[in-house]
């Protein structure tokens, strides 16, 4: 059988590689090439590296002249294939936030938390075999730290807000960052003639709506030309999209303090941001078959549920 990833090339030598996570154009990978050296922005799950290394041989690029493997930040769809990937990848260095680190080195909490999620069978059949990166082969960066590939800086942020092992990589041969899941998502389908649609990731079990505000603003400042997004690559409209991310993110801390106390604030929460984010979609001119948006968004609308539920506890707790 032979594979073919859905690839979309960007200017600057950028692909956004599909990693199938799920459904089409869910879950992105990202490629940076220049001057013949290469860099995977993460890596989709243990089933995506097939896919990843497809895209490598269509660009023309040998498994060496991949340098760097960078996860934004070590969530299972994201970062499940980056020990497969550096295992074909034999020159290239994991790039990894000091708190990612510990976790690619030994991914078992990774994978112990994730099957107590999903069970066994669904955890296999979305994020296959996790393996660790060997120790010798990470890199850690801290705050501001900087790179070069083949002279083209990239500088990691380290932003809070969605996870607390997340960085963002300012690419400053392109004027674009990559955001991992830190400017919420975007996906291609929400698209429409008012543009693109954003709403923020609040998963469990980091999220803090001040932090993950600082974070789109810090992004901002440096007056970004695109941002790259895990769910679903390239946004540019992006005063309007991180203003709305602001809201949305303020409003879904005012929905998650509205159940405080509640018996079942999941179901709840559910059920509240399901309305707002309809009426956000009616607003933006989304299709409005319901069954439609709760195949696009209904996972995410759990997932957020589940993790402004975590971030409640937290605060109850303090
Ligand atoms: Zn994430």
């Amino acid at each position: 059988m032979t594979i073919s990833p859905r690839i979309t090339d960007f200017a600057d030598g950028i692909s956004a590689i599909d990693t199938e996570y799920v459904r089409p154009m869910m879950d992105a990978s990202h490629l940076i090439v220049n001057g013949g050296r290469a860099a995977f922005v993460d890596t989709g799950t243990g089933h995506s590296v097939p896919l990843l290394m497809a895209a490598l041989e269509a660009k023309g690029l040998q498994p060496n002249d991949v340098h760097y493997v960078l996860v934004t930040h070590v969530h299972l769809d994201h970062a499940g294939g980056a020990g497969q990937l550096m295992a074909a990848l034999p020159q290239a260095m994991a790039v990894l936030h000091p708190r990612a680190a510990p976790h690619m080195a030994d991914p078992s909490r990774l994978v112990k938390g994730s099957i107590a999620v999903y069970g066994e069978d669904l955890f296999a059949s979305l994020y296959g075999e996790i393996r660790p990166i060997p120790e010798d082969r990470i890199r850690i960066v801290q705050d501001g730290d900087r790179l070069e590939l083949a002279g083209r800086t990239l500088e990691f942020l380290h932003t809070e807000g969605h996870a607390r092992h997340h960085y963002c990589i300012v690419d400053h041969g392109s004027g674009a960052i990559f955001s991992g899941d830190t400017f919420g998502l975007s996906y291609r389908d929400l698209d429409t003639e008012q543009g693109e649609f954003i709403f923020p990731s609040t998963t469990p079990v980091d999220f803090d709506p001040a932090a993950a505000v600082s974070s789109v603003e810090r992004l901002m400042e440096r007056n970004p030309e695109a941002i790259y997004l895990t769910h679903y690559s390239r946004v540019t409209d992006l005063r309007r999209l991180a203003n709305d991310l602001e809201q949305d993110i303020r409003a879904y801390a005012d929905l998650a303090r509205g159940v405080s106390g509640i018996e079942d604030p999941v179901s709840a929460l559910e059920q509240g941001l399901r309305d707002y984010m309809y009426q956000r979609m009616d607003r933006h001119g989304c299709n409005p078959d319901s069954a439609w948006r709760e195949k696009i968004i209904g996972d995410d609308i759990r997932l957020n549920a589940m993790g402004l539920k975590v971030w409640l506890a937290r605060q109850s707790r303090r």
